[in-house]
């Protein structure tokens, strides 16, 4: 069984027109999945979340951070007085309602052994006490405290092309939390974090796990930094329970970021995901959005998703008002599969040489802290 958490309201989650990431991405995906016909299988149900409370956001959260966003004042040392996060009219009831919808999907983890996808969710910069990048309340951390009620051992995937520091911040000195982040490396982007040196603190010391990747990273880079690390990390780790987050922004036509990944190589990990998960974790998934900031490519990444979560490929076909809507709202055709990219085999090999130098160290790490690799 897997549950798709969404509600209109989640288009509330609006920092403004000029701003990049725009809620119409989460509508569209909405009806996508539903042109798809993907919501009429019995294994499928939608929920409409309820919001988080005041109190479940302490589980993350500060409480002056929290009065803060309850405020929806500016405020520059709460990081809700800037170009990526300002204050806005209804930031406190749309952050905790994509809050709410991890912790609830959580929730019924926990009690029915399914998997659940939030796609508005996967705000994995927000930090206890400050909005970050586009992140208000850290969804992802507040589902990983529910399902922490039932599960000892929980491994966090973390596809965005961003590093996802707040959640690691969050469960640095938690060895029950294993974090994972695949991103492009933090040298030329945002948050400027996410090395392989990052290994957690304490008794936490070792789970937490980066691999930065190179810029240009393509769908091969992708491919030889998941294989060569995460399935290893599930046969040594034996999580209940996995939370992937899949932000879609390493997408080569996002223009956030400089990786090039490919439906394709979307396809190939969210499939990954599912089938380490099916056989390690008992086909317990936690699947959350994040970044992506093409209307494009996001509804269709996640429409896949979806799909793949279930188990299911995608149909060849786009619905034609799908095709003419990006057209004309856009002015950009809608990417999809297969979309492949070409790469000078020079970059390639660059790129890939300075990821397995990238992957050796990260691997002599983690063999000395727990024999692994
Ligand atoms: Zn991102």
């Amino acid at each position: 069984m897997i549950y798709l958490y969404y509600t209109d309201q989640f288009m509330g989650y609006n920092f403004g027109p000029e701003h990049p990431m725009q809620p119409a991405r989460l509508m569209l995906t909405n009806r996508l999945i539903e042109e798809f016909g993907f919501l009429s299988g019995l294994d499928v149900e939608r929920v409409i979340p309820y919001y988080a409370s005041y109190d479940d956001l302490l589980a993350v959260h500060d409480s002056h951070y929290v009065d803060a966003v309850r405020s929806e004042e500016p405020s520059r040392s709460f990081g809700l007085d800037d170009y990526d996060n300002p204050a806005f009219p209804g930031i406190y009831d749309s952050s905790r309602l994509i809050a709410g919808a991890s912790r609830e999907a959580a929730e019924r983890i926990v009690q029915e052994d399914c998997s659940a996808f939030n796609f508005a969710g996967g705000l994995h910069h927000a930090m206890p006490s400050r909005a970050s990048g586009f992140c208000v309340f850290n969804d992802a951390a507040l589902g990983i405290f529910a399902l922490q009620k039932r599960f000892g051992r929980i491994l966090y995937i973390d596809i965005d092309a961003h590093h996802g520091d707040g959640v690691q911040q969050i469960f640095y000195s938690d060895p029950r939390v294993l974090t994972v982040s695949i991103h492009e490396t933090g040298k030329h982007l945002f948050p400027g974090t996410g090395f392989v040196e990052e290994l957690g603190q304490g008794e936490g010391m070792g789970y937490s796990v980066n691999v930065p990747l190179p810029v240009n990273a393509s769908d091969q880079a992708f491919r030889l930094a998941f294989e060569e690390v995460v399935p290893p990390l599930f046969d040594w780790f034996r999580p209940e329970v996995v939370v992937a987050q899949l932000g879609v922004d390493a997408h080569y036509a996002d223009r956030m970021t400089g990786l090039k990944m490919t439906l394709s190589g979307y396809q190939y990990l969210v499939k990954r995901i599912r089938e380490l998960a099916d056989q390690r974790a008992a086909g317990r998934v936690l699947a959350l959005g994040g970044g992506g900031y093409n209307l494009e490519v996001v509804p269709y990444a996640w429409a896949m998703a979806f799909q793949l979560l279930r188990g299911r490929e995608m149909p060849l076909d786009l619905p034609a008002w799908w095709v003419d809507f990006i057209q004309s709202h856009v002015h950009r055709t809608p990417v999809c599969l297969p979309d492949p990219l070409e790469i000078s085999p020079a970059e390639e090999a660059r790129v890939l040489g300075e990821l397995e130098g990238t992957i050796h160290d990260l691997k002599s790490l983690l063999s000395e802290i727990h024999g692994i690799f």
